[in-house]
This record gives structure tokens, C-alpha cells and sequence, in this order.
């Protein structure tokens, strides 16, 4: 049947298209046997305080080194995992091995000369996809993580996009109330690429907004995403919630948005996401500077 399928489709696509599914078939067939075969890691990007720069936490952030393929971005793989429901064993192996590194972390020695570990009581955020939280066996998935890795739940957040969670935003609710339950903290990501509904927003049991990069890149250049950011910060306060920018990629953003009362701040600026080991090694240097104000 396959073939004929593929005869049929050649009525329609052109061959610039057809080369692109197959692209997209090679992908997949690869994607599928990426866990078992060690190509997947997890790299961790710090989220600092703007005011006196604290690590609070880290993002764990998915890597795909294919033998096949080579590093493919998770903007190809992740959507792709989604649409294929891939994205249940990724996500699940993710959300293990973040958990895993974090309790590794609590283990660390306190370094000569300081109280704690800097590494100490952070949190770990690792992203949703729309996919996983329709799921009925999430909730109880992760609540069995996190007993078998012994983090106590107020340790790990999840990040939704705010396009995948207003998709979905009725099935969201209960979702979210029940992950709430669990002791979690919740984020929405990407926040003001989306269409929010604001009488979902207020209902919704979350704990942070995550303001996107597109905005937080241009704001000293742009007014437009000044004022964007600017609100997204009012109407995240308004509802009792704490703001984080992504994307900070200078010292004089991260003053901006410290100055606009933005609470948490993540980007180059201060580190790119980085392997476990190197992410240690850069919170230890981060705690020797006495992580000096807004900047890295
Ligand atoms: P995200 O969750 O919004 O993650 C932030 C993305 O911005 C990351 O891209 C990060 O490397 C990048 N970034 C951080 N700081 C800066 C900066 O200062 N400037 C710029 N230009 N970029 C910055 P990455 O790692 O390529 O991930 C892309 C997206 O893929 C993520 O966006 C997330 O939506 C998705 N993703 C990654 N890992 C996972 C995962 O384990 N599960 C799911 N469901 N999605 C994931
Ligand atoms: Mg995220
Ligand atoms: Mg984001
Ligand atoms: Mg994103």
C-alpha cells in the first residue's frame, strides 16, 4: 500500500515536496531509534534573579546528536516527535534524566569559602508539549518520577507554550489544576506569540510567565516590543504571577527589564545552554563573582 500511496501523492506534490517527505520519513525512522541508540542528551540553561542575580534554576533543553544525521535543532525534531507521538517516550526520558541530574546536584560538596552549593534547592523546568498534556497517564507518570528519583515536586517546573495550551485550553484546566496538585510549579512559555484567553489565564494554576525572546531581542531598538513587554509584566503582576524574560542577550536588557520590575531573567547574556558538567562548573564560577547584579 505504501506504494501506491506514494504514486497517488506524486500526482500532487512537487518533487521539491516530495523530497522533503522523504526528508521528513528519514527523520523519523532515525528519531524513532535515537533513545536507544545514546543519541539524546539534555543541556541546562540558567535563569538568574535581576535583582542581585541568583541562580534560581535551570531549563533542561533536549539535544539530538544523530550518528545518521548529525545534530539536528529541536525546532525539526520536536514538532516532528509531536506529530508522530514520539513525543511521549522523549518527553518521559527527559523529565527522568532532568530529575536524575538534579538530585546528583544536591549531592555536590558546599564549595570552600561558601554556605551552600549554588546548585542547592534550584529548580529544574522541562518543557510540555500539547501532546503530553493530553495524556491521560501523565499526571500519574510524573508523579511516579518523582517518587522514583525522590525530587520533591516544589524542585521541578513545567513549561507549556502559550499557543499549545490556548489550543487546548478547556482539556488544559483540569490538566494543569491536577498537575498543580502534584506540588509542581507551572510556566507559560513563549508567552505573547500566542492568543490568550484571559478568562483562561486567571483560571489557569500557574505560577510564571515566560515572556518570548522575539520581544525581549529588539526592546532596545523596538518600541513597539518595549511596550509589549512592558505589558506582558503588568498583566502577569495583575494575576499574581512572577515574569521571567528569555532571551536576554546583553547587559543593558537585562537592566531594562530589571528596571521594569521583570523578576527572572534567562539568555546568552548570562549562559547558553550547557552539558550537566559545565553547568556546574559555570554556577560555581557564577557564585565566586557573587553573581553581581543583572549582569553575568
Ligand atoms: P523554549 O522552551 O522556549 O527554549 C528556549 C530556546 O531559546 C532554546 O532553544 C534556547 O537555546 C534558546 N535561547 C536561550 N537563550 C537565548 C538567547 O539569549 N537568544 C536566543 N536567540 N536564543 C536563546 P532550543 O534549545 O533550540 O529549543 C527550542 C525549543 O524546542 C524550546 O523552546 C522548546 O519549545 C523545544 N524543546 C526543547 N527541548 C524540549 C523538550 O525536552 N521537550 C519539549 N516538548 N520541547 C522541547
Ligand atoms: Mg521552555
Ligand atoms: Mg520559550
Ligand atoms: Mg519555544
Amino acid at each position: 500500500e505504501a506504494k501506491n500511496t506514494g504514486r497517488d501523492m506524486a500526482l500532487f506534490y512537487s518533487a521539491e515536496t516530495d523530497q522533503r517527505v522523504q526528508a521528513r520519513q528519514t527523520m523519523e525512522q532515525h528519531l524513532r531509534r535515537a533513545l536507544e541508540r545514546g543519541e539524546m542528551s539534555l543541556h541546562f540553561q540558567p535563569r538568574v534573579a535581576a535583582r542581585g542575580g541568583r541562580l534560581l534554576g535551570v531549563e533542561a533543553l533536549l539535544r539530538w546528536n544523530s550518528a545518521a544525521l548529525g545534530p539536528v535543532p529541536p525546532a525539526e525534531f520536536i514538532p516532528l516527535a509531536e506529530e508522530t507521538g514520539l513525543i511521549r517516550a522523549l518527553g518521559a526520558w527527559v523529565l527522568e534524566q532532568a530529575l536524575l541530574q538534579w538530585a546528583q546536584w544536591q549531592a555536590l560538596p558546599v564549595p570552600e569559602g561558601h554556605v551552600v552549593h549554588p546548585l542547592h534547592g534550584i529548580a529544574v523546568s522541562v518543557n510540555l508539549s500539547a501532546a503530553e498534556l493530553a495524556d491521560d497517564e501523565l499526571v500519574p507518570a510524573i508523579e511516579a518520577t518523582l517518587r522514583r528519583t525522590r525530587v520533591p515536586a516544589q524542585h521541578l517546573e513545567l513549561e507549556i507554550t502559550e499557543s499549545q495550551l490556548m489550543d487546548n485550553a478547556q482539556a488544559a484546566q483540569s490538566q494543569l489544576a491536577a498537575l498543580k496538585a502534584l506540588g509542581l510549579q507551572l510556566a507559560i512559555d513563549d508567552f505573547g506569540t500566542g492568543y490568550s484567553s484571559l478568562a483562561y489565564l486567571k483560571r489557569f494554576s500557574i505560577d510564571r510567565l515566560k515572556i518570548d525572546k522575539s520581544f525581549v531581542h529588539d526592546m532596545l531598538h523596538d518600541p513597539a516590543d518595549m511596550e509589549i513587554t512592558r505589558a506582558i509584566i503588568a498583566l502577569g503582576h495583575t494575576l499574581g504571577l512572577r515574569i521571567v524574560a528569555e532571551g536576554v542577550e546583553n547587559l543593558a536588557t537585562a537592566q531594562v527589564l530589571g528596571a521594569l520590575n521583570c523578576e527572572e531573567l534567562q539568555g546568552y547574556h548570562f549562559s547558553r545552554p550547557l552539558p550537566a558538567a559545565e553547568l556546574q562548573a559555570w554556577a560555581e564560577r557564577h557564585a565566586q563573582r557573587g553573581a553581581g547584579g543583572a549582569s553575568a
